[in-house]
């Protein structure tokens, strides 16, 4: 198979889980209004306690390439952190086999976790989830899981997450 094709059915892949979206008005209020991120880095100082791959998505928005994050398939009880800055965001009773290549949660940790925003980019409708402590970039929330307790969809990013087993050591901070 060439290149080409290979390229054009990931992606389809991608627009086949992307295709629908979280209407205006619906699924969890916008928890970042009037409130920002708490904990405020430079872009100089985000790039030295992330990786290339984890500031090139959290911190500029961009997305790990479907089936190739560490966390698609792990389904262990434990909590899944902001990779950034340790903030609690969901938990493994959560999360789901989309299908789509990327971790899947039905629903964050708490309503306050995540800051949901209007996502107009790369000429689509989407909303974006955000770390509400520290603004980076997770993902995006659909409402396309209808079998699923909320129906919606947090389709977020491996490399934006630290996954600690149940009973396991919390992330450790450089402070
Ligand atoms: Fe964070």
């Amino acid at each position: 198979m060439s290149w080409s094709l290979i390229l054009l059915a990931m992606g389809l892949l991608v627009l086949g889980c992307e295709r629908r979206v979280v209407g205006e008005g619906s699924g969890p209020v916008a928890s970042g209004e009037g409130g920002e991120p708490k904990v405020v880095r430079s872009e100089e100082e985000w790039r030295k306690v992330l990786s290339p791959e984890q500031y090139r998505v959290l911190r500029q928005k961009g997305t790990e390439r479907a089936f190739t994050g560490e966390y698609d398939h792990t389904f262990a009880p434990g909590t899944y952190e902001c990779a950034a800055c340790g903030n609690e965001l969901f938990t493994s009773d959560t999360k789901f086999n989309s299908g789509c290549g990327w971790p899947a949660f039905y629903a964050a940790k708490a309503g306050d976790r995540v800051t949901l925003t209007p996502d107009y980019s790369h000429g689509m409708t989407r909303v974006e989830v955000t770390c509400a402590r520290c603004g980076s970039h997770l993902g995006h929330i659909f409402n396309d899981a209808p079998d699923q307790p909320t129906g919606q969809r947090y389709c977020i990013n491996s490399v934006s997450l630290k996954f600690v087993p149940a009973g396991g050591e919390a992330l450790k901070h450089k402070e």
